[in-house]
């Protein structure tokens, strides 16, 4: 019965369901609200730009750090912070 599935629902679900998880991991990793953000997303892709320029609310271990100097958030892997340049402490 798999003939009967219409290639098009497939198509409008992915461009649905991928935005979401996508935006909702964005989301996530800023430390915002996964399901919210999945949603917007899903409904309004644009948000998805919007959520990847956001920045994160609070610190989030493996993703944004906070600088100890300016507090400003940059990203982990950063060897220093992009706005003043200071180093995270050293682990
Ligand atoms: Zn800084």
């Amino acid at each position: 019965m798999l003939g009967s599935v219409k290639p098009v629902y497939l198509v409008f679900l992915l461009i649905i369901v991928i935005p979401g998880i996508v935006g909702g991991m964005l989301a996530a990793n800023r430390g915002r609200n996964f399901i919210g953000w999945s949603l917007a997303c899903a409904v309004f892709p644009i948000f998805l730009l919007v959520i990847y320029f956001e920045k994160p609310i609070r610190e989030v271990e493996g993703k944004f750090r906070r600088c100890g100097s300016c507090g400003e958030y940059y990203r982990w892997r950063d060897p220093s912070c992009k706005y003043c340049g200071t180093p995270p402490p050293s682990a």
